[in-house]
């Protein structure tokens, strides 16, 4: 969504009759399909605030309109350049739907506008908090694997399978867990954004953001690591 993703000329006022659009996707005077305005982003182009409490069906509701305004059939006579144009923006459109529809992908797209989303370099690392536990897990899944390369007795397998699948549970609860503390933050990021909050304020909530994003993308892993191990068998 990004000016080098369009390959249109960005402009403020109308291609065709130039008149101001101010933004609008097709122009208030001519009614003719606009480029997205420079600085659009995923947001302002379903008409949102950049905030993370969405509510889904007013999301929902701008997703048909939009793609309602942008099919094929209102382009039939139009020039190949609108259809293009119509074309890109749909496609634009079903990524800003998809993205934003997403709790998670939400906040790593806020994140990333100001380029504040970073992959822990540490990331290979389980959090503090869940060092022993993971520790543990990987002893269990050695454990099943040797077991499985040896030819172990069915009962000493369903042990272990036992014990794997309580501790996916376990990391199940705690992804939960973090799902919760990243809508806490995101509900002070939206109260910020409501009382203008300052940058730095602002910067700081992001890289909480960014650090229980880390946080859940490691423990994700590791329950798709168990998901996938006890599907072998
Ligand atoms: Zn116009």
């Amino acid at each position: 969504m990004n000016a080098a993703s369009t390959t249109v000329t960005l402009s403020a006022t109308c291609r065709n009759c130039s008149a101001p659009t101010n933004g609008a996707l097709f122009c208030p005077s001519c009614g003719k399909i606009q480029p997205l305005p420079r600085g659009a982003d995923y947001f302002s182009f379903l008409g949102l605030p950049q905030k993370l409490t969405l509510d889904l069906d007013t999301l929902e509701q701008r997703f048909h309109s939009l793609s309602w305004k942008l099919h094929p059939d209102h382009f039939v006579r139009a020039t190949e350049e609108e259809k293009q144009l119509s074309l890109d923006l749909s496609s634009q459109l079903n990524d800003a739907y998809r993205t934003l529809r997403d709790p998670v992908a939400r906040v790593e797209y806020l994140l990333s506008l100001s380029g504040m989303r970073k992959e822990g370099q540490k990331k290979q690392q389980a959090p503090p908090e869940l060092l022993e536990e993971v520790f543990e897990l990987n002893e269990s899944l050695d454990e099943l694997r040797e077991a499985r390369d040896s030819g172990g007795s069915p009962e000493q397998m369903q042990g272990l399978r036992a014990k794997l699948e309580s501790a996916q549970h376990k990391f199940e609860s705690s992804l939960a867990d973090v799902d919760q503390e990243l809508a806490g933050v995101g509900k002070d990021w939206d109260a910020a954004i409501d009382s203008a909050a300052d940058e730095a304020a602002g910067k700081k909530l992001m890289e909480r953001m960014n650090e229980v994003l880390n946080r859940r993308s490691y423990i994700r892993n590791l329950v798709n690591g168990v998901r996938q191990e006890l599907a072998v068998t």
